[in-house]
């Protein structure tokens, strides 16, 4: 018995070893992925629920290394993160979803969603980054949406206290904050109230799955909206895939949503014609 606990120490030490290096190479090759023009990104169309009408699109990166399959971002994202190539790539996106965003703005109105990381939020030059890439797509502030998530803003110290001035400047000058997959930290509602946000997007964990009415998950979804309604913060439901859950959304008050039953998120040519059709209408 002991020599077999042995054994499997080995294996776990040896699974352990193989996952770190499988994250060192996956940084290796992250590096010079900007360089090597294989990040783009993905657009997701955000409807009105109102009329059904899509009124903007979040920006989600995709990496596809050359002659290979696309990495999913659940897969790198981390890593980027942990070894901070999150803030080159997080400043390459935010540009290059203004200047994609631009004339679906000037055509239709439309707002564009950027995720920002937590590490972004720490560099002393976020929210004059984020001016720059506006300035120079030509994009108003109002047009752009961020996601930041609830993690980044609660709490005290330097870190926090960091990320809330750029996202108060940022406001100033008229760019939106939404709280992304809201309700899945553990954090104080007291934020609400006290953060520089606009938004919550409420996690799709949220939506009540398929078949039978869920009591619970509606209540759940219902208290989300009322309470962001109530201090007045805008609503966005994420993984909204049924007809049902649309319907329950809307009863509810929940402005916007965003799920597979409008759109999957899609490169940037098909996602500019969806939103000019669905403006055309
Ligand atoms: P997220 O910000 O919560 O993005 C929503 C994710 O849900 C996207 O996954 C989207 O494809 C997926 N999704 C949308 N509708 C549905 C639906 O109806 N059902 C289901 N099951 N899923 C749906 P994706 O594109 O794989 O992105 C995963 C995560 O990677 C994002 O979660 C975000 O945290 C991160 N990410 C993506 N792009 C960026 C980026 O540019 N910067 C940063 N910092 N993070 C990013
Ligand atoms: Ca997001
Ligand atoms: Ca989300
Ligand atoms: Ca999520």
């Amino acid at each position: 018995a002991k020599a077999a606990g042995r054994d499997q120490l080995a294996t776990f030490d040896q699974r352990m070893r193989e996952q770190r290096l499988a994250r060192a190479r996956t940084v290796e090759r992250l590096r010079g992925a900007l360089d090597r023009d294989e990040l783009l990104l993905h657009f997701q169309p955000l409807v009105r629920l109102a009329d059904e009408r899509y009124v903007g699109a979040e920006a989600l990166l995709r990496w596809r290394p050359a002659g290979e399959a696309m990495v999913p971002p659940d897969a790198f994202i981390p890593e980027a993160e942990d070894s901070g190539l999150i803030v080159p790539i997080g400043s390459w996106v935010l540009h290059e979803a203004c200047r994609v965003a631009a004339p679906w703005h000037r055509d239709n109105g439309a707002v564009v969603s950027v995720n920002a990381s937590p590490r972004q939020l720490r560099e002393p030059d976020f929210a004059t980054q984020v001016l720059d890439a506006l300035q120079r797509a030509q994009l108003p502030p109002q047009a752009l949406i961020l996601e930041i998530t609830e993690g980044v803003l609660v709490g005290s110290g330097p870190v926090a206290e960091q990320a809330v001035r750029h996202l108060g400047a940022l406001r100033e000058r008229g760019v939106r904050v939404a709280v992304d997959d809201f309700g899945t930290g553990y954090s104080s509602l007291a934020y609400l109230r006290d953060l520089p946000i606009d938004h919550v997007k409420i996690d799709r964990s949220f939506m009540p799955g398929p078949g039978e009415p869920d009591p619970t998950a509606r209540t759940l979804v219902k208290a989300i909206i009322d309470l962001a309604t109530a201090l007045g913060l805008g609503t966005i439901a994420e993984g909204v895939e049924t007809a049902e859950q649309v319907a329950l959304l809307r009863a509810l008050g929940c402005e916007r949503a965003q799920g597979f039953h409008f759109a999957r998120p899609v490169p940037a040519a098909e996602a500019g014609e969806l939103l000019a059709r669905s403006h055309r209408e």
